[in-house]
């Protein structure tokens, strides 16, 4: 029992993830490929869904069984050499499982247990960490699951456009039934109609809508982590930084505003200070930013670039390196 928790790698989310892309893409092209090649869609999608498919596939297996950048003892030193320590979050230190030195950047993956070099998350769905080297495969499996949803959103869309067209629904309204040809007039009678003949194909289209959205969602927050070179770990490291320095201001603060009040009691016969003055100094004392000073974040297009190239995988990178140390 306890080998098939949430605190051992498992396989069922993965298994769950083959079952829904497997089914959906049976169900739709159950519902839909009697209708291909339509009006707006030629035959050829038939194979290009299966196409799209398959490759999502490909990207889930390749972000599943990747090595996401485990660190050993043979090859901690390249892991090293990648990141330096910026003493901030991150500072020299030994993980005390692995009995290693950690590397800047890495976690140690309790799931897994081992450490990950520039550690993300660890993924239940793909059952494998996410670290420097399958940071890419990752974002181009939700890049690719949005683009297929997309995909087929918009060809479930011509489907029905294309019903629409070739039953000339737009014509029978208009001249056997008297609507008036306008916009306005005629979309709730074709809605109707819509609804009463293809409901499963409207239900599998706003499914794959939402869907869409949410994956937007989620490559759009990692797309700026990304972008930022941040990662998902680090984002809780720095949340933790500056609340911590923030209290640390608060408490220093609240030290010198006990200090002044000390002192101000000492001399009574002075005349008081303005009261506005007083607060102006504690807010200006309160108000220290903590900001985050991210030293890994090189510009956006390097930092994309290290996502598509990992730092401690190239060659060229690990020779300056090693001439250098
Ligand atoms: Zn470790
Ligand atoms: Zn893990």
């Amino acid at each position: 029992m306890e080998n098939f928790c949430c605190d051992r790698p498992n396989p069922v989310l993965q298994f769950i993830y083959l079952m829904m892309i497997g089914g959906i893409y049976y169900f739709i092209s159950k519902t839909c490929f009697n209708y291909i090649p339509g009006y707006y869609l030629s035959g050829v999608h038939r194979y290009t869904s299966l196409l799209a498919v398959g490759v999502g596939v490909l990207l889930f297996l390749f972000t599943s069984f990747s090595d996401p950048g485990t660190v050993k003892a043979e090859n901690v030193s390249q892991y090293i050499s990648a990141y330096p320590y910026d003493n901030v979050i991150y500072s020299e230190k030994e993980c005390s499982t692995c009995k290693i030195p950690k590397p800047a950047r890495s976690k140690h993956c309790s799931i897994c247990d081992r450490c990950v070099a520039r550690f993300d998350h660890h993924c239940g769905w793909m059952n494998n960490c996410i670290g420097e080297r399958n940071t890419r495969y990752f974002m181009a499996f939700l890049l690719w699951h949005f683009l297929i949803c997309i995909y087929g959103t918009v060809a479930i869309g011509l489907v029905l456009a294309g019903q629409l067209k070739e039953l000339r629904v737009v014509y029978i309204l208009t001249v056997y039934y008297g609507i008036e040809n306008s916009f306005r007039s005629l979309v709730p009678h074709i809605v109707q109609w819509l609804l009463a003949s293809y409901n499963t194909q409207i239900l599998m289209m706003v499914f794959l809508a939402i869907v869409s959205l949410l994956l937007a969602g989620f490559f759009g927050y990692h797309a700026n982590l990304c972008l930022t070179n941040t990662t998902t770990n680090e984002t809780f490291k720095w949340q933790d930084y500056i609340s911590w320095q923030k209290k640390l201001n608060e408490a220093r603060a609240s030290a010198a505003a006990l200090k002044a009040g000390i002192s101000g009691m000492r001399i009574e016969g002075e005349p008081p200070k303005s009261k506005w003055r007083s607060i102006f100094r504690k807010s200006t004392t309160e108000n220290v930013q903590v900001t985050k000073n991210n030293i890994y974040d090189k510009g956006f297009f390097h930092n994309l670039l290290e996502i598509i190239f990992p730092l401690s995988m190239r060659s060229s990178f690990l020779q300056t390196k090693s001439k250098s140390g």
